[in-house]
């Protein structure tokens, strides 16, 4: 028997393979750690899988670059109406 209790090891675990297990294995990895990753569906990607693929990021400084306008106080407006419609 080995000195380990584990039949693998790693730096760090990651379980779900979702945008934020992902995240997290990808930068734990950049950061030179091994990274072991469970995930209990039979694919990876999580809930993402499902999603339009796209991340909005109100007001960003790319979209300023073009000269796109997305006012910020729209982008809260639509928050809180979304997130707190109670308010
Ligand atoms: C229809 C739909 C469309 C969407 N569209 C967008 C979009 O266009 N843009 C956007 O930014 N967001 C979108 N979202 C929201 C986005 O998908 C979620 O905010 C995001 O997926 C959350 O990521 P997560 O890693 O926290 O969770 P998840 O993506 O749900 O990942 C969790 C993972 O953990 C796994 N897991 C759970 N329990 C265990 C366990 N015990 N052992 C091992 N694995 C486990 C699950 O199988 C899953 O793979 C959408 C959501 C839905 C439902």
């Amino acid at each position: 028997m080995s000195g380990s209790m584990f039949d693998y090891e790693a730096d760090v675990l990651v379980v779900g393979s979702g945008a934020a297990g992902l995240a997290a294995a990808v930068t734990a990895a950049r950061e030179g750690c091994s990274v072991m990753l469970f995930e209990r569906e039979d694919h990876v990607g999580g809930t993402p899988g499902l999603s339009g693929g796209t991340a909005w990021i109100p007001n960003n400084s790319s979209m300023r670059e073009q000269g796109v306008e997305d006012p910020r106080d729209d982008a809260l407006r639509y928050l809180a109406r979304t997130a707190f419609p109670q308010y």
